[in-house]
């Protein structure tokens, strides 16, 4: 196997606020140059871990190896001066009495010509070079976190650690930062760690997710992965729309649902005849007028360009179907449908017994 250089390393963490325990054995490896996120629901523990990282937070069991050095255990504890991250916060943070350019080299140590220099190329990659002499009062919120993030950037900080940057703009503006931001982390060859409860926020900018759950994180994969492949129920709910229909596997290729056989690989090796629920995507189901399959539209939500549709089955099972909008359906009307699934997602059935099927 390739040798990957890491700059950030957790291995197995916990950090606990009297006697609850926030952050629980807590590992995960980010390469270099790489955007890493931690995303899960609000109070999962995700600013808790950042702080870890950062440094203001004592971790009471495992260790933090940042670029190849230990930098917290029991027993070690590196202050966060001297960790070299920079932060980027949710309220910008920005120095009111200093101007644009003030802020953005408030951190640098070099001469003052190194300094200008980098003040210059930072407000240039954030696109802010003719703000350079404007207070924080006169930026839009937008704007003001440009200057945040060129300002953790600028002293070529180890880590970036970004802590719900976006949760103050509107959505418009988030999305167009979003994309900003990527660019600018890339272009700088920075490693970083965001940290959002917004999916969308995740898929834009990381090259590497964890899904978070109390205080554990529950899968750290690619994007693709999270979706196509969760490792568990909680990740198949938390990301994406689907819904659980009951099956029954045939064999290591197939399963049946109420609406046929789905044929493809299994994410999990699985006894014949097992009771499971099968995860469907709404892009799992097609709408198509000839099929002799029918399903009842219940719900129909408008997205532009699609529709969501939820359809009711003849037991009374309902799942997603993700529509172009020109096919405008009424509640309450059967349409035609298919699966169009090529890969199967199971998981243990809700109700099955114990030790009655696979441990999918
Ligand atoms: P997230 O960032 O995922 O919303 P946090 O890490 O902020 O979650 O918080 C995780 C849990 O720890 C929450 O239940 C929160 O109430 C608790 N918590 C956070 N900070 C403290 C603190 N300083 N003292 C006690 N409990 C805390």
């Amino acid at each position: 196997m390739q040798n990957v250089d890491y700059m950030l390393e957790l291995k197995g963490i916990s950090q606990r606020y009297g006697n609850t325990v926030v952050v629980k054995e807590m590992s995960l490896s980010l390469p270099r140059g790489s955007i890493g996120c931690l995303l899960g629901p609000s109070g999962c523990g995700k600013t808790t871990a950042l702080r870890c990282i950062a440094g203001f937070e004592q971790v009471q069991a495992g260790e933090i190896v940042l670029d190849g050095r230990s930098v917290a255990k029991p027993g070690l504890h590196v202050a966060a001066e001297q960790r070299r991250i920079g932060m980027v916060f949710q309220d910008y943070a920005l120095f009111p009495h200093l101007n644009a350019a003030q802020n953005v080299g408030f951190g640098l140590t070099g001469s003052r010509a190194d300094n200008a220099r980098r003040v210059a190329e930072m407000l240039e990659l954030v696109g802010l070079s003719d703000y350079a002499k404007l207070y924080p009062h006169e930026l839009s919120g937008g704007q003001q976190q440009r200057i945040a993030l060129a300002r953790a950037l600028a002293p070529r900080p180890k880590l970036l650690l970004m802590d719900e940057p976006f949760s103050n703009l509107d959505v418009a503006l988030r999305e167009r930062l979003c994309g900003d931001v990527r660019d600018i982390l890339k272009h700088e060859g920075a490693t970083a760690i965001l940290v959002t409860h917004d999916q969308d926020e995740a898929f834009m900018i990381a090259d590497v997710i964890g899904v978070m759950n109390e205080g554990r994180i529950q899968q750290w994969d690619k994007a693709y992965n999270l979706y196509h492949l969760p490792a568990n129920r909680f990740v198949a709910d938390f990301i994406g729309e689907g819904v659980f229909l009951p099956g029954t596997v045939l064999d290591d290729q197939r399963v049946e649902i109420e609406i046929g056989v789905i044929e493809g690989e299994f994410d999990a090796p699985c006894a014949c005849g097992c009771a499971v629920d099968v995860l469907l995507r709404p892009d799992d189901i097609i709408h198509d007028d000839e099929s002799p399959l029918k399903a009842i539209v219940r719900e129909k939500a408008f997205r532009g360009a699609q529709i969501l549709y939820t359809l009711q089955l003849p037991s009374g099972a309902e799942m997603l179907s993700l529509v172009p909008s020109h096919h405008n359906h009424a509640i309450g009307e059967p349409i035609g449908i298919r699966l169009a699934s090529d890969h199967i997602i199971t998981f243990r059935a809700a109700d099955a017994a114990s030790g009655a099927c696979c441990d999918a």
